[in-house]
Protein backbone atom coordinates (compact mmCIF):
# COMPACT_ATOMS: atom_id res chain seq x y z
CA UNK A 1 0.00 0.00 0.00
CA UNK A 2 1.38 3.53 -0.70
CA UNK A 3 1.37 6.16 1.70
CA UNK A 4 1.35 10.16 0.75
CA UNK A 5 3.53 12.35 3.15
CA UNK A 6 5.90 15.51 2.94
CA UNK A 7 7.96 17.14 5.67
CA UNK A 8 5.97 20.24 4.84
CA UNK A 9 3.25 19.92 6.62
CA UNK A 10 5.04 20.37 9.57
CA UNK A 11 4.07 24.02 9.65
CA UNK A 12 5.16 27.03 12.23
CA UNK A 13 1.91 28.01 13.31
CA UNK A 14 3.16 29.19 16.96
CA UNK A 15 1.72 28.02 20.31
CA UNK A 16 -1.39 25.82 19.33
CA UNK A 17 -4.08 23.49 19.94
CA UNK A 18 -2.99 22.21 16.60
CA UNK A 19 -0.13 19.65 16.49
CA UNK A 20 1.14 20.24 13.16
CA UNK A 21 4.31 17.95 13.99
CA UNK A 22 2.01 14.86 14.21
CA UNK A 23 2.40 14.35 10.51
CA UNK A 24 6.30 14.17 10.87
CA UNK A 25 5.44 11.37 13.89
CA UNK A 26 3.18 9.24 12.53
CA UNK A 27 5.42 9.30 9.58
CA UNK A 28 8.16 8.23 11.63
CA UNK A 29 6.44 5.46 14.26
CA UNK A 30 5.30 3.77 10.80
CA UNK A 31 8.93 3.15 9.57
CA UNK A 32 10.53 2.50 13.15
CA UNK A 33 7.45 0.04 13.52
CA UNK A 34 8.20 -1.54 10.39
CA UNK A 35 4.57 -1.25 9.37
CA UNK A 36 5.47 0.61 5.77
CA UNK A 37 8.64 0.90 4.17
CA UNK A 38 10.38 4.03 2.74
CA UNK A 39 10.14 2.67 -0.38
CA UNK A 40 5.51 3.27 -0.11
CA UNK A 41 6.04 6.78 1.17
CA UNK A 42 4.97 9.03 -1.88
CA UNK A 43 6.05 12.28 -1.63
CA UNK A 44 3.23 14.95 -3.32
CA UNK A 45 3.47 18.83 -5.15
CA UNK A 46 1.51 21.16 -4.20
CA UNK A 47 -1.97 21.09 -5.62
CA UNK A 48 -1.76 23.37 -9.33
CA UNK A 49 -3.52 26.84 -7.89
CA UNK A 50 -5.78 25.30 -11.09
CA UNK A 51 -7.01 22.51 -9.19
CA UNK A 52 -7.63 24.55 -5.98
CA UNK A 53 -10.07 26.68 -8.18
CA UNK A 54 -12.25 23.69 -8.94
CA UNK A 55 -13.69 24.36 -5.28
CA UNK A 56 -12.34 27.62 -3.85
CA UNK A 57 -13.05 31.08 -5.62
CA UNK A 58 -10.45 33.20 -7.11
CA UNK A 59 -10.70 35.88 -4.24
CA UNK A 60 -9.97 34.23 -1.93
CA UNK A 61 -7.46 32.32 -3.45
CA UNK A 62 -5.34 35.19 -4.72
CA UNK A 63 -5.97 36.80 -1.12
CA UNK A 64 -4.09 33.21 0.45
CA UNK A 65 -1.13 33.30 -2.63
CA UNK A 66 -0.48 36.75 -1.71
CA UNK A 67 -1.11 37.49 2.39
CA UNK A 68 -4.07 40.24 1.92
CA UNK A 69 -6.88 38.46 3.32
CA UNK A 70 -8.89 40.52 5.79
CA UNK A 71 -8.31 40.10 9.49
CA UNK A 72 -11.36 38.63 9.85
CA UNK A 73 -10.99 36.07 7.61
CA UNK A 74 -7.74 35.09 9.23
CA UNK A 75 -9.89 35.33 12.54
CA UNK A 76 -11.87 32.51 11.01
CA UNK A 77 -8.94 30.23 9.79
CA UNK A 78 -7.51 30.28 13.07
CA UNK A 79 -3.81 29.97 11.49
CA UNK A 80 -1.58 32.66 11.57
CA UNK A 81 -0.92 33.68 7.54
CA UNK A 82 2.79 32.91 6.22
CA UNK A 83 3.66 31.57 2.55
CA UNK A 84 5.08 28.64 4.76
CA UNK A 85 1.71 28.02 5.96
CA UNK A 86 -0.35 28.19 2.60
CA UNK A 87 2.67 26.07 0.77
CA UNK A 88 2.41 23.41 3.51
CA UNK A 89 -1.77 23.57 3.18
CA UNK A 90 -1.53 23.15 -0.69
CA UNK A 91 1.30 20.09 -0.84
CA UNK A 92 -1.07 18.60 1.37
CA UNK A 93 -4.22 18.96 -0.87
CA UNK A 94 -1.53 17.52 -3.23
CA UNK A 95 -1.25 14.56 -1.18
CA UNK A 96 -4.85 13.81 -1.51
CA UNK A 97 -5.38 14.27 -4.71
CA UNK A 98 -2.32 11.80 -5.06
CA UNK A 99 -4.01 9.54 -2.88
CA UNK A 100 -7.37 9.56 -4.46
CA UNK A 101 -5.33 8.95 -7.82
CA UNK A 102 -3.41 5.90 -6.45
CA UNK A 103 -6.70 4.44 -5.23
CA UNK A 104 -8.61 4.98 -8.55
CA UNK A 105 -6.22 3.59 -10.29
CA UNK A 106 -6.45 0.13 -9.18
CA UNK A 107 -4.12 0.15 -5.91
CA UNK A 108 -7.82 0.07 -4.29
CA UNK A 109 -6.19 1.52 -1.19
CA UNK A 110 -4.12 4.59 -0.76
CA UNK A 111 -3.42 6.48 2.82
CA UNK A 112 -2.75 10.04 3.34
CA UNK A 113 -0.62 10.74 6.14
CA UNK A 114 -2.29 14.41 5.88
CA UNK A 115 -5.70 15.54 4.97
CA UNK A 116 -8.97 16.14 5.92
CA UNK A 117 -9.68 19.91 6.12
CA UNK A 118 -13.35 19.83 5.91
CA UNK A 119 -14.00 23.15 7.26
CA UNK A 120 -13.36 24.97 4.13
CA UNK A 121 -15.62 26.24 2.28
CA UNK A 122 -15.43 27.83 -1.45
CA UNK A 123 -14.92 31.29 -0.21
CA UNK A 124 -13.17 30.91 3.06
CA UNK A 125 -11.29 28.42 5.44
CA UNK A 126 -12.36 28.32 9.04
CA UNK A 127 -11.19 25.75 12.04
CA UNK A 128 -7.17 25.18 10.45
CA UNK A 129 -8.94 24.56 7.20
CA UNK A 130 -7.45 26.78 4.72
CA UNK A 131 -8.71 24.44 1.61
CA UNK A 132 -11.17 21.99 1.21
CA UNK A 133 -8.42 18.83 0.17
CA UNK A 134 -11.01 16.33 -0.02
CA UNK A 135 -13.48 18.28 -2.43
CA UNK A 136 -10.92 19.40 -4.55
CA UNK A 137 -9.50 15.80 -4.79
CA UNK A 138 -13.03 14.64 -5.49
CA UNK A 139 -13.71 17.55 -8.15
CA UNK A 140 -10.08 16.72 -9.99
CA UNK A 141 -11.17 13.10 -9.88
CA UNK A 142 -14.32 14.28 -12.14
CA UNK A 143 -12.57 16.90 -14.48
CA UNK A 144 -9.95 14.02 -15.29
CA UNK A 145 -12.93 11.40 -15.69
CA UNK A 146 -11.36 9.16 -13.54
CA UNK A 147 -14.44 9.00 -11.21
CA UNK A 148 -17.83 10.90 -10.95
CA UNK A 149 -19.27 9.59 -8.17
CA UNK A 150 -17.48 9.62 -4.84
CA UNK A 151 -18.51 9.27 -1.06
CA UNK A 152 -17.03 10.75 1.62
CA UNK A 153 -17.22 9.04 5.31
CA UNK A 154 -16.38 11.70 7.84
CA UNK A 155 -16.05 10.02 11.17
CA UNK A 156 -14.17 13.24 12.46
CA UNK A 157 -15.68 14.53 16.07
CA UNK A 158 -16.97 17.90 14.32
CA UNK A 159 -19.21 18.11 11.48
CA UNK A 160 -18.21 18.28 7.84
CA UNK A 161 -19.42 21.43 6.83
CA UNK A 162 -17.42 22.77 4.10
CA UNK A 163 -17.89 19.37 2.31
CA UNK A 164 -21.44 18.90 3.18
CA UNK A 165 -21.98 22.55 1.40
CA UNK A 166 -19.56 22.50 -1.70
CA UNK A 167 -21.54 18.74 -2.14
CA UNK A 168 -24.62 19.85 -1.39
CA UNK A 169 -26.58 19.92 -4.85
CA UNK A 170 -24.49 17.29 -6.57
CA UNK A 171 -26.12 14.12 -6.59
CA UNK A 172 -23.45 12.48 -7.78
CA UNK A 173 -21.53 13.23 -4.45
CA UNK A 174 -22.40 11.44 -0.93
CA UNK A 175 -21.23 13.15 2.11
CA UNK A 176 -21.43 11.52 5.03
CA UNK A 177 -21.02 13.27 8.28
CA UNK A 178 -21.27 11.26 12.01
CA UNK A 179 -20.17 14.27 14.58
CA UNK A 180 -20.57 15.38 18.20
CA UNK A 181 -23.93 17.43 17.67
CA UNK A 182 -23.00 20.09 20.42
CA UNK A 183 -19.60 21.06 19.30
CA UNK A 184 -18.50 23.39 16.78
CA UNK A 185 -19.40 24.42 13.70
CA UNK A 186 -22.66 26.29 14.91
CA UNK A 187 -24.07 25.76 11.26
CA UNK A 188 -24.20 22.52 9.93
CA UNK A 189 -25.22 22.77 6.00
CA UNK A 190 -26.92 19.74 5.31
CA UNK A 191 -24.94 17.12 3.65
CA UNK A 192 -26.29 13.37 2.46
CA UNK A 193 -26.59 11.86 5.97
CA UNK A 194 -25.48 13.69 8.92
CA UNK A 195 -25.77 12.02 12.30
CA UNK A 196 -24.89 14.45 15.23
CA UNK A 197 -24.51 11.94 18.29
CA UNK A 198 -24.78 12.83 21.77
CA UNK A 199 -21.73 14.11 23.96
CA UNK A 200 -20.06 11.03 25.90
CA UNK A 201 -21.72 8.47 23.20
CA UNK A 202 -18.66 6.30 23.80
CA UNK A 203 -17.30 3.10 21.63
CA UNK A 204 -20.66 0.63 21.84
CA UNK A 205 -23.49 2.98 21.21
CA UNK A 206 -20.56 4.47 18.35
CA UNK A 207 -20.32 1.52 16.21
CA UNK A 208 -23.64 0.68 16.28
CA UNK A 209 -24.51 3.90 14.88
CA UNK A 210 -21.69 3.22 12.14
CA UNK A 211 -22.68 -0.41 11.47
CA UNK A 212 -26.34 0.90 9.99
CA UNK A 213 -24.94 3.83 8.33
CA UNK A 214 -22.62 2.14 6.10
CA UNK A 215 -25.18 0.67 4.25
CA UNK A 216 -26.41 3.55 2.54
CA UNK A 217 -23.08 5.49 2.23
CA UNK A 218 -22.38 2.50 -0.43
CA UNK A 219 -26.34 2.42 -1.76
CA UNK A 220 -24.61 5.57 -3.10
CA UNK A 221 -22.54 3.55 -5.33
CA UNK A 222 -19.62 5.31 -5.06
CA UNK A 223 -16.42 5.49 -7.91
CA UNK A 224 -14.01 6.00 -4.82
CA UNK A 225 -14.71 6.66 -0.86
CA UNK A 226 -12.65 8.94 1.08
CA UNK A 227 -12.59 7.90 4.79
CA UNK A 228 -11.91 11.15 7.17
CA UNK A 229 -10.61 8.99 10.20
CA UNK A 230 -10.35 12.02 12.78
CA UNK A 231 -8.84 10.71 15.72
CA UNK A 232 -10.70 13.59 18.28
CA UNK A 233 -13.64 11.30 18.81
CA UNK A 234 -10.96 9.80 21.53
CA UNK A 235 -12.11 10.29 25.51
CA UNK A 236 -8.48 12.63 26.02
CA UNK A 237 -9.06 14.91 23.10
CA UNK A 238 -8.92 18.46 23.97
CA UNK A 239 -11.44 19.81 21.64
CA UNK A 240 -13.86 16.23 21.31
CA UNK A 241 -16.28 15.08 23.78
CA UNK A 242 -17.42 11.46 22.26
CA UNK A 243 -15.30 9.60 24.81
CA UNK A 244 -14.38 7.01 22.25
CA UNK A 245 -11.25 4.78 23.34
CA UNK A 246 -8.19 3.97 21.66
CA UNK A 247 -9.53 0.42 20.78
CA UNK A 248 -12.75 1.64 19.85
CA UNK A 249 -11.35 3.92 17.26
CA UNK A 250 -9.33 0.82 15.63
CA UNK A 251 -12.65 -1.13 15.43
CA UNK A 252 -13.94 2.24 14.07
CA UNK A 253 -11.19 2.62 10.99
CA UNK A 254 -11.93 -1.55 10.60
CA UNK A 255 -15.29 -1.52 10.21
CA UNK A 256 -15.61 1.52 7.42
CA UNK A 257 -11.96 -0.30 5.71
CA UNK A 258 -13.49 -3.61 5.19
CA UNK A 259 -17.18 -2.61 4.26
CA UNK A 260 -15.32 -0.31 1.39
CA UNK A 261 -13.06 -2.94 0.77
CA UNK A 262 -15.57 -5.45 0.47
CA UNK A 263 -17.61 -3.73 -1.81
CA UNK A 264 -14.23 -3.51 -4.33
CA UNK A 265 -14.28 0.40 -4.18
CA UNK A 266 -11.31 2.20 -3.94
CA UNK A 267 -10.53 4.30 -0.56
CA UNK A 268 -8.71 7.06 -0.03
CA UNK A 269 -8.17 7.30 3.61
CA UNK A 270 -7.13 11.05 5.54
CA UNK A 271 -6.19 11.35 8.79
CA UNK A 272 -8.56 14.85 10.01
CA UNK A 273 -8.33 16.20 13.11
CA UNK A 274 -6.43 15.11 16.54
CA UNK A 275 -5.80 17.41 19.71
CA UNK A 276 -5.35 14.88 22.31
CA UNK A 277 -3.67 16.09 25.69
CA UNK A 278 -0.71 13.97 25.17
CA UNK A 279 0.09 13.98 21.48
CA UNK A 280 1.41 10.61 21.89
CA UNK A 281 -2.13 9.25 21.30
CA UNK A 282 -3.21 11.30 18.85
CA UNK A 283 -0.07 9.49 16.50
CA UNK A 284 -1.01 6.12 18.34
CA UNK A 285 -4.61 6.71 16.50
CA UNK A 286 -3.43 8.08 13.15
CA UNK A 287 -0.79 5.24 13.22
CA UNK A 288 -3.31 2.41 14.07
CA UNK A 289 -5.62 3.87 11.05
CA UNK A 290 -3.20 3.29 8.36
CA UNK A 291 -2.41 0.21 10.22
CA UNK A 292 -5.68 -0.96 9.42
CA UNK A 293 -5.45 -0.12 6.08
CA UNK A 294 -2.15 -1.53 5.49
CA UNK A 295 -3.68 -5.10 6.90
CA UNK A 296 -6.60 -4.65 4.79
CA UNK A 297 -4.97 -4.15 1.47
CA UNK A 298 -2.83 -6.99 2.11
CA UNK A 299 -5.73 -9.13 3.03
CA UNK A 300 -5.19 -9.92 6.12
CA UNK A 301 -8.53 -8.96 8.17
ZN1 LIG B 1 -12.17 17.74 14.20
Amino acid sequence: MHVVFSPRYRVDIGPHVFPTQKYQLVHDRLLRDRLIDAADVLEPEPAPWEDLALVHTADYLSGLRDGTLSEEAILQLELPWSHEMVEGFRTMVGGTILAARRAVAGETIAAHIGGGLHHAFPNHGEGFCPFNDVAVAIRVLQRDALASRAAVVDLDVHHGNGTAFVFESDPRVFTFSMHQEHNYPMWKPRGSLDIGLADGTGDAAFLEQLEAALPQVMASTPECVFYLAGADPYDQDQLGGLSLTQEGLRQRDRLVIETVRRAGVPLAAVLAGGYARRVEDTVAIHVATIDEARRACEGRV
